[in-house]
């Protein structure tokens, strides 16, 4: 189900011992703790593309603490899984919500992210799914309809490639931060919901939406994990304890028809 990430190659990659090859001998080896890096060396804008080591424990201790079991109990609930699915988690980051979903649902599950921090990070605590570092911006690296589901929780979308490796039946969540999620650290944000919905009309149809708001009453340590987190500088005053709203707009998508293109429609002759 893995292609090579290598461009023009696109080859299956099989498994051999403690690397994965295609039959062009790319080669990539597996991680001591289970995942895969097929990052390529065009995907690498700096020494270390995406989250930190200290953006993912502090989202790790927020996931941890408990703070976000109820967007994870509504996410849930409006994806339903099946111990039949086969799930992508497209930017998984440290993987709680995949990895606790396929604890649950007892599904094959798939985790990409760009960041070997997160990745590393998830492979250890759920070493029975499968991690992989690489850039789902320019290429998902798995064979075309390998999923019945893919999850986008807060992450960079790449429509074309969701549609792709989405089976024909399969469906799309995607979870954008609500206006008013985190509004007591970075003020009011904008509702992404009627755009996102235009920016995958070409490939995907809305079939529900719903928006999950939770707040929690952090201490000071966790307001500050909050921060590092979102990248916020630390202010020069300490952090103080305070009220934080967490809020998820949901969108669940299914795959549209193929669109045929109007050159291979039948012509009439003339006569
Ligand atoms: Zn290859």
């Amino acid at each position: 189900m893995l292609v090579c990430p290598v461009r023009n190659c696109r080859l299956p990659l099989n498994r051999e011992d403690r690397r994965l090859l295609c039959d062009r001998g790319h080669s990539f080896d597996i991680a001591r703790s289970g995942y895969i890096n097929l990052l390529q060396p065009q995907d690498r804008r700096s020494n270390q593309p995406g989250d930190t080591v200290a953006a993912v424990a502090a989202r790790r201790r927020l996931h941890d603490r408990g703070v976000t079991q109820p967007l994870f109990h509504a996410i849930a609930e409006i994806l339903c899984p099946s111990d039949s699915d086969i799930v992508l988690d497209a930017g998984c980051g440290d993987g709680f919500y995949l990895g606790t979903l396929a604890r649950q649902s007892g599904f094959n599950a798939h985790g990409v992210d760009i960041s070997v921090p997160a990745i590393e990070a998830a492979a250890r605590r759920y070493p029975e799914c499968q991690w992989i570092v690489a850039n789902a911006d320019r290429f998902v690296p798995f064979a075309g309809r390998s999923f019945s589901i893919i999850m986008s929780i807060t992450a960079r979308m790449n429509d074309s490639e969701f549609r792709r490796v989405l089976g024909d039946d399969g469906r799309l969540l995607v979870a954008l931060p609500a206006a008013d999620d985190l509004i007591e650290l970075r003020g009011s944000g904008h509702d992404r919901t009627a755009r996102t919905v235009e920016s995958f009309a070409r490939h995907f149809t809305l079939a529900d939406q719903r928006r999950v708001t939770t707040v929690a009453d952090l201490d000071a340590a966790a307001v500050h994990d909050v921060l590092l987190s979102i990248y916020r500088p630390m202010r020069s005053r300490p952090v103080e304890a305070m009220r934080v709203t967490f809020s998820l707009d949901l969108l669940l998508f299914r795959a549209a028809e193929p669109v045929i293109p109007s050159s291979s429609e039948p012509r009439r002759s003339r006569e």
